[in-house]
């Protein structure tokens, strides 16, 4: 017997909500289904215990199975833990949806920004084993049947997108599309925030990152549609070979297409997608690549790559590692309409050199943290993406759950830190096998964790205004005047605030000069030079006192706007490094 009632609009709505395969669908279905139960999503503290309540579904209770057995992990409180905190993740790609789904579960108000207002990526991931017990977790096979069946063990990144949008606004987290984040307004009202970040770094301040350069790797994906007929059901996927495993391979490739490579793989999805490494010297050679540069970037350049040539060079690719056996090979078409080809720099990757930070204004704290890869970039070949990119979803929100709980924000900025060290040198070799037991708690993930590997003290610049005691507006003005008095007497300088009074770079120059007079000769600079000032200023301050720039000196003279919160914490660093080396 089931309690199905065929003419029961919520039933059919949820049924759509669940099997709806774009974002505007999902968003849609969602609210004619909340506005049918008459529910509020906003209410977020209740809103997935009433939804159970008044969708009394069959079909809806295998999920809510599912989803009750992660919420009621000891681990969230029963979402008690984090009940008076608001989240604000800024980009619902796949990392910053699982770092919300899981602020949800800690009882927060988590609030997604995602300037995109559709899914539209074919590109497909690979998963580690335990990314693939975790969406399991999450019910990912109700909402996509063919989720990793059998061996399968990636998903393409646009599928992945729709199901934790899905778990998000079941569990009542607020997912705004085609709103785009600019940087922050001062709060009106003084409440604690976070703010979590999984959108490109020039949206970060106050985040410093590391150039990982590696030898010159050249990455090409392409897509092409899937007919799904009996004779592409038969083609084998290719999980990844690289050349020093398939010598033959390679050099068959080379000698009958005219294309080196350094690995490949090709994954059966909605598409069929390839990826692979190639090398300079045959892109050069195949018109792929019309000239050569050393700078990676004009390397790859727009104006410098043949598109159709491109587009031939990844055909012959796909066409011969598949064994010439996929039929009909049409391109698929990407966002733009355009055939989904794509090349891209993987020589030089960042990685954050902290994964969290926090700010104070009106004397309350925003803490702000880093996940996926504007943490550390991936190599797509190597699916280190959303493996890593999870792990530092988990990690965030046990540091929520941390500062939910009342633990001293300089030691839950340890604490992260401590666990961001791992991060990195993570494999699926190494990490605990036990995946089911796998849960925000980084001991349950990681094998040999040590929460306090970093200490608090080495972290006060990650932490700036807990120096100053309580009152941040008091703090501003007596740096604001400490910056006066020591720039005082200088031509051309000014200091009437703590932003456009720094525009130049002579006020910082002049900053520089009080405490060292030797390094800089004042006269020599012009008030119109303004990226040269700062660079000078930047670097200086960089090698004499080791405070790296927040931004680069060209936003510094042109940005229509400079971040005050992040002039302050600069300004303060040098306050304390000139106060601490001046006798
Ligand atoms: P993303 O998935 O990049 O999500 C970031 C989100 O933030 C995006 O949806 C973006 O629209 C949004 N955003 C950006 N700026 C703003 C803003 N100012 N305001 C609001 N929202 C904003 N990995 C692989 O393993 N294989 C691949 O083939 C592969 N192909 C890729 C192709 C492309 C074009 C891109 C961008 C990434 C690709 N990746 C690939 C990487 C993979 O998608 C990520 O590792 C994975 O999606 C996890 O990323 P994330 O959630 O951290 O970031």
């Amino acid at each position: 017997m089931v309690n199905q009632d065929p003419t029961n609009p919520s039933h059919s709505l949820f049924d759509q909500f669940v099997q709806t395969q774009t974002c505007k669908e999902v968003q849609r279905t969602f609210s004619e289904l909340c506005h049918h139960l008459e529910l509020d999503p906003r209410d977020y503290q209740s809103f997935y215990t009433k939804l159970k309540e008044r969708l009394n579904y069959w079909k809806a209770k295998a999920l809510w199975i599912k989803l009750d057995k992660r919420a009621q992990h000891q681990d969230y409180q029963q979402g008690k833990v984090c009940a008076k905190t608001k989240c604000l993740v800024l980009g619902a790609g796949p990392c910053g949806l699982r770092t919300a789904i899981e602020l949800a579960l800690l009882g927060a108000q988590v609030v997604v920004l995602e300037k995109r207002d559709s899914f539209s990526r074919n590109n497909v991931l690979h998963l580690w084993p335990y990314t693939i017990c975790d969406l399991r977790g999450l019910a990912a096979k109700k909402f996509y049947g063919k989720f990793c069946t059998g061996a399968l063990d990636h998903i393409s990144i646009r599928q992945l997108q729709l199901i934790l949008l899905k778990v998000s606004l079941l569990l009542g987290v607020e997912v705004n599309t085609g709103v785009e984040f600019k940087g922050f307004v001062e709060p009106s009202e003084a409440t604690d925030c976070m703010c979590f970040s999984s959108i490109c770094m020039s949206f970060s301040p106050g985040f410093r990152w590391k150039e990982l350069r590696g030898k010159l790797a050249i990455g090409i994906t392409c897509n092409f549609i899937n007919h799904h007929s009996a004779a592409e059901a038969q083609v084998a996927e290719i999980s990844g070979v690289a050349r020093i495993y398939n010598q033959k391979f390679f050099q068959d490739l080379l000698t009958e297409e005219g294309i080196d490579l350094e690995n490949i793989v090709y994954y059966k999805d909605a598409t069929h997608y390839f990826v692979m490494t190639a090398k300079k010297k045959s892109l050069l050679k195949m018109g792929v690549i019309k000239q050569d540069f050393s700078d990676a970037n004009q390397l790859l350049g727009q104006a410098n790559v043949d598109q159709d040539a491109l587009l031939r060079y990844a055909h012959s690719a796909a066409h011969f590692s598949t064994g010439h056996r996929l039929p009909n090979m049409q391109f698929a078409l990407n966002h733009a309409g355009q055939p989904d080809v794509a090349m891209f720099d993987f020589t030089c990757m960042h990685r954050a050199e902290n994964a969290s930070l926090v700010r104070e204004r009106k004397g309350k704290k925003l803490l702000i943290g880093l996940v996926g890869d504007c943490l550390v970039e991936p190599f797509w070949p190597l699916g280190t993406g959303i493996a890593r990119g999870f792990l530092a979803a988990f990690d965030t929100a046990w540091m929520v759950r941390s500062w939910g709980k009342g633990k001293p924000h300089l030691e839950v900025v340890a604490e992260r830190e401590s666990i961001y060290q791992l991060l990195s040198q993570t494999t699926p070799e190494n990490i605990s096998k036990n995946y089911s037991a796998f849960s925000i708690d980084p001991a349950t993930r990681y094998q040999h964790v040590n929460l306090n590997s970093i200490k608090a003290n080495q972290l006060q610049h990650l932490v700036p205004m807990c120096v100053h005691g309580p009152d941040s507006v008091g703090a501003f003005e007596e740096l604001l005047k400490w910056c006066q008095q020591h720039t005082a007497g200088y031509d051309r300088v000014k200091v009437k605030d703590l932003t456009q009074s720094w525009r130049s770079g002579l006020a910082l120059c002049a900053l520089i000069n009080t405490f060292r007079p030797h390094i800089i000769d004042m006269s020599s600079l012009k008030e119109s030079d303004s990226v040269h000032n700062n660079q000078l200023a930047f670097s200086l301050l960089e090698e004499e006192l080791g405070i790296p720039p927040i931004i680069s000196a060209s936003d510094m003279a042109t940005k229509e706007q400079i971040d005050k919160l992040s002039m302050v914490l600069y300004l303060t660093q040098i306050h304390d490094a000139f106060n601490e080396r001046t006798p």
